[in-house]
């Protein structure tokens, strides 16, 4: 029988291995890109014809190629990134097959030119089809151009293939942004047709992202992301949650320098900022990430952009831990800002901000059901929002009506075992308006706390972190029995055991009701039979997230259960200790569910709704 195989030509190897690399111009833009910030090029310019039907042409200042180099790079396996197998799993540069060059000359027309440093003169490369055409000494500057015409003139299929310009276009744009966004001390410019389309001069990070999207509501406000672990190394920048919009093109994966996407990774991003966004809203984010080479497979295809990493669970987590602690540092700065020695200012909140805190780290140590224990930094931060106000001023002294309680707080901080509770020389005023509201100045203006809200936070901050352990109960002298509907009996079974930890016990009583036989300590002389309806009720509201978190709605439950509401009155002393307790949290301006607990009218608003007014009856005695 007569043989049949036969060895493939190079040119139609190579022409197969170009379905793979070369899929269109954006990825000729890639490659050669790539390929100027492997030389070390400190300037790239880009010249596109045609949306890169026409021409592709990549110009650096990079370290060029000697004249031997110039003709081996287009060959197969050509490189000079690797040397041996072993070399791909420690690999740092972009591309490392050697098969780019020898591609993309297989399916175009390609002209080189370029001179290496210490060479007078550069070397001019004519290649079409994969064959050399001309070879000769020019005159260039040191530095690699390659221009790349005609794109699969040779491979009409794929030429008709290809997408309008504009889409084309678009293509180009997002692989430049990849690597922009990785390279912000590389100048970037994108000429399209003769006209420059875009421009990115040498940068910082924060720099580069604000000037490739300048404009972009998400990009506004950004905060640091900053991690060292031994398993992953991790910075970069995410939004603020007031500068989220509803766009989804700016959200960048890096791992080592290479963008890559993962589904997986970006919810670690977006859970992140739970709570705090409404729905159809996102952050932008920019993060990078370094892992051992060894420890992921970029191996997988030339131009797909997943990777697989051996520590995935791992490093969700801890980018999951990042994020979230850098915006709950973020949103904890303006309200107490630990750093700063001078006088703390509350941000001014607006109806229209998405308030943004998450739970940040918690003390374990801190048992919120002893007294002594709300002694955290945080009432001690607080009082420094009294700082400098007008202690006696009028408006504040005096008889207010018969709702408001005037009263005067000593807010004392005798953290960390300090000599307890001198009464301090500041002295501030808390009333209470409509059993509603509770209103004490501050330095910025009239902060406002909805009772309810604050109270909501503070017990589920010491639930939350009593499901973890055990928490004081307080046995019912006459315990009750509850008859419950069989699921809501369903229900709360099946949460029971979470409910003991915080510190109510239900026990079995069988025939679908219940026997209420401890109270949490904290839930202060609340009727067992209606705290059970009440947190039943917001479980099944939130069954959903029952599930997917399981920590917080039940303890927000519970909170909401327990919490005192609107239409109570409270002393002074409950007050006070409502307010110091709030600020002793770790996210004392929103509500377990989301809403703002407090708000700050500034002295500004007054002034001009002052204004306005005094405008307005000049304006009717004229
Ligand atoms: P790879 O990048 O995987 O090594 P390529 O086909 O993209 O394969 O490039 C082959 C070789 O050509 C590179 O290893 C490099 O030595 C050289 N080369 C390509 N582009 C440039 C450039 N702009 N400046 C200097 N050398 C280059
Ligand atoms: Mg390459």
């Amino acid at each position: 029988m007569q043989n049949i195989i036969r060895l493939l030509p190079d040119s139609v190897a190579n022409q197969i291995a170009a379905g793979e690399v070369v899929q269109r111009p954006a990825s000729v833009v890639k490659e050669l890109v790539e390929n100027s910030i492997d030389a070390g090029a400190t300037s790239v310019s880009i010249v596109i014809k045609d949306a890169g039907r026409t021409l592709v042409q990549v110009v650096d200042n990079g370290r060029g190629m000697s004249e031997v180099d110039a003709r081996l790079a287009f060959e197969r396996h050509a490189t000079s990134k690797i040397r041996e197998a072993s070399d791909l799993f420690s690999l740092q540069s972009f591309g490392f097959r050697g098969e780019a060059l020898a591609s993309i000359v297989s399916v175009a027309e390609v002209e080189v030119k370029t001179r290496p440093a210490g060479d007078d003169a550069g070397t001019r490369l004519v290649i079409n089809g994969s064959e050399v055409q001309q070879q000769e000494p020019v005159s260039c500057p040191v530095g690699t151009s390659i221009a790349v015409k005609n794109l699969f003139y040779n491979i009409p299929a794929r030429r008709k293939f290809l997408k309008t310009d504009n889409t084309e276009f678009r293509c180009i744009e997002s692989e430049l942004k990849r690597i922009a966004l990785c390279h912000p001390e590389v100048s970037f410019t994108l000429w399209r047709d003769g006209g420059k389309e875009v421009e990115l001069p040498a940068a910082t990070l924060k720099q580069r992202i604000t000037a490739m999207f300048a404009g972009a509501k998400s990009v506004k406000g950004l905060i640091d992301v900053d991690t060292k672990t031994q398993v992953v190394a991790l910075h970069g920048f995410v939004s603020t949650p007031e500068s989220a919009s509803k766009e989804q093109d700016k959200q960048y994966l890096f791992v080592n320098g290479r963008y890559f996407q993962s589904s997986y990774f970006r919810s670690a991003v977006l859970r992140a900022y739970e709570q705090l966004l409404p729905q159809g809203v996102y952050p932008a984010y920019f993060i990078y990430l370094e892992v051992n080479p060894a420890g992921i497979d970029v191996n997988i295809h030339p131009t797909k952009t997943e990777i697989k990493f051996e520590d995935e669970l791992v490093i969700w987590k801890i980018l999951h831990a990042a994020v979230r602690e850098s915006i709950g540092k973020y949103a904890l700065a303006p309200t107490l800002n630990f750093e700063t020695s001078g006088i703390i200012d509350i941000p001014v909140l607006r109806r229209d901000t998405v308030v943004s805190v998450p739970q940040v780290a918690v003390d374990p140590s801190y048992n919120p059901f002893r007294e002594e224990s709300k002694k955290t930094q945080g009432p001690r931060e607080w009082q420094k929002m009294y700082d400098g106000l007008a202690k006696d001023h009028p408006f504040f002294r005096g008889d207010q009506g018969e709702e408001s309680i005037i009263i005067t707080s000593k807010i004392n901080a005798d953290a960390e075992g300090e000599p307890a509770a001198e009464p301090t020389a500041f002295q501030s005023r808390i009333f209470q308006l409509r059993a509603k509201y509770i209103l004490t100045p501050v330095k910025s203006g009239l902060m406002v706390i909805d009772q309810a809200r604050a109270h909501r936070r503070v017990l589920y901050e010491a639930l939350l972190q009593s499901i973890d352990g055990a928490s004081p109960a307080q046995q019912e002298l006459f315990p009750q029995a509850v008859r419950l509907s069989p699921s809501d009996y369903d229900l709360l079974l099946s949460v029971s055991g979470d409910l003991l930890r915080m510190g109510l016990e239900v026990r079995d009583f069988g025939n679908h009701t219940v026997v209420v036989q401890a109270m949490p300590a904290i839930a202060q002389a609340k009727n067992a039979g209606e705290m059970l309806e009440e947190l039943l009720a917001m479980l099944k509201r939130d069954e959903k997230s029952l599930q997917d978190n399981h920590r917080h709605a039940l303890a927000s439950s519970m909170a909401a259960s327990m919490a005192i509401g609107a239409g109570k009155t409270l002393g002074e002393e409950e007050m006070r200790n409502l307010v110091e307790r709030l600020f002793a949290c770790s996210s004392p301006d929103v509500c377990p569910d989301g809403k703002p607990t407090l708000t700050v009218i500034s002295i500004d608003e007054l002034d001009k709704k002052l204004l306005k007014r005094e405008k307005s009856e000049q304006k009717t005695e004229n």
